[in-house]
């Protein structure tokens, strides 16, 4: 054989070994998904008997109108409706010639209600999530982060990328985006992930981020840390961050896609992790954004990785003898409180204190605990049963019950 004919062999050969471990990987995505399955099978029938109604939702989004984005106000409706979301956190980037919270969608829409907001960045770099957005969003840059926090008197603001936030004491914000599903993409090694592509794409296209994701313990350190030192409630939420430009495609001269795959379009990202609202609206209908703000603010809520599961369901209460609370209120210590949370599947329960875990249960349904100390108490919940990173990985990160 010739030398040529050798060497093309043997590169065939190098090229086909090194394909194994992404095989591999397909088939254990495989498991993976049937595992999901077989857990639906062990949803327990819902006895909640708290009358709050569940909302389901996504924050972090942006359209074509901030940059960096060419998805359309159609694309982002119908990805909310195929998820079957109640609600939608908009965060346009400003622009210096418009004002894009007011021309982003917001009020319902095909029966979603969609919030307008901004995100920005101030002069010293922070970013910050703002709820509603306004026309002075795109002079935000020009000032200090809190000259942004203290310019607006009411609305919901949020630390947006706190692994880059650097002025953690200024006063005025009332949350933290612990989880952003962008920032934890950028941690992908791009190589494995077009390769993992070209295998297991076109049959688990959810699942093929969920292996990648991580539990964002830094950011939720932070989070702990700031309860305690700043002694006021901060509530966390997920960002999908969702732009719906990865990708490549071949368009023709109208902009209309002749060819092309697109990584994450909106139905992929709403479907990762939600933020799960619980209240009940004042007149039972949901007329303004005023319902959502204000039960975010307040802690009513939790995230939830959907893509491992459906989340709805899970409940986190606090009682002692004359009252009962949620997941972001306050109760009293006068004796002790007795706290009890419900899974809609089995499985692990870390109960945490100010941050430390100081009870791990896994193969549970629900959980109680009474509670001696004040302190700010919250949950993660994890699935053990799945295979793989995953069962390692939060599947719920409840927001604290403050015990004062
Ligand atoms: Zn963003």
């Amino acid at each position: 054989m010739k030398p040529w004919k050798k060497l093309l062999l043997l590169l065939l050969l190098l090229i086909l070994l090194s394909q194994i471990p992404f095989a591999y990987r397909r088939y254990k995505l495989g498991r993976l998904h049937a595992a999901i399955v077989s857990l639906e099978s062990q949803r327990q029938p819902s006895a909640i008997d708290d009358r709050l109604i569940e909302y389901r939702g996504v924050a972090h989004v942006h359209s074509f109108l901030g940059g960096h984005s060419a998805g359309t106000f159609q694309e982002i409706i119908a990805a909310a409706q195929s998820n079957q979301l109640d609600f939608v956190l908009m965060s346009e980037h400003p622009a210096r010639e418009f004002n894009t919270a007011e021309m982003t969608l917001k009020g319902s829409h095909g029966g979603v209600f969609f919030i307008n907001g901004n995100e920005v960045k101030t002069a010293a770099g922070d970013r910050l999530l703002l709820f509603p957005g306004d026309s002075l969003a795109s002079l935000d840059s020009q000032l200090s982060t809190q000259e942004v926090l203290s310019r607006r008197p009411s609305g919901l603001a949020l630390v947006a990328y706190p692994e880059e936030f650097k002025n953690w004491d200024t006063t005025g914000y009332q949350g933290i985006e612990v989880y952003n599903v962008y920032s934890n993409a950028r941690r992908i090694n791009p190589l494995l992930m077009f390769f993992d592509s070209i295998w297991s794409y076109r049959s688990y296209p959810d699942l093929l981020f969920a292996t990648f994701y991580e539990r964002p313990s830094e950011s939720l350190k932070r989070w702990d840390e700031m309860i305690a030192k700043k002694k006021e409630k901060l509530v966390a939420i997920a960002g999908n961050d969702s732009h719906a430009n990865v990708g490549i495609s071949v368009n023709d001269s109208s902009g209309k896609t002749l060819v092309g795959v697109k990584l994450d379009p909106y139905q992929r990202s709403f479907r990762l992790v939600r933020l799960h609202v619980l209240g009940i609206p004042l007149d039972g209908q949901i007329s303004d954004d005023g319902f959502f703000l204000r039960s975010i603010s307040a802690g009513h809520c939790f995230i939830g990785y959907d893509v491992l599961g459906d989340t709805s369901g899970f409940r986190f209460a606090a009682k002692d003898g004359n009252e009962t609370v949620i997941m972001g209120d306050e109760i009293t210590l006068d004796d002790q409180v007795r706290l009890t949370v419900r899974l809609p599947i089995p499985g692990r329960i870390m109960l945490l204190k100010d941050g430390a875990a100081i009870k791990d249960d896994s193969g549970v349904g629900g959980l109680e605990f009474v509670a001696k100390e004040k302190g700010s108490y919250r949950v993660e919940v994890y699935l053990p049963q799945l295979p793989g990173p995953v069962g390692q990985q939060p599947w719920i990160i409840s927001n604290p019950i403050y015990v004062k």
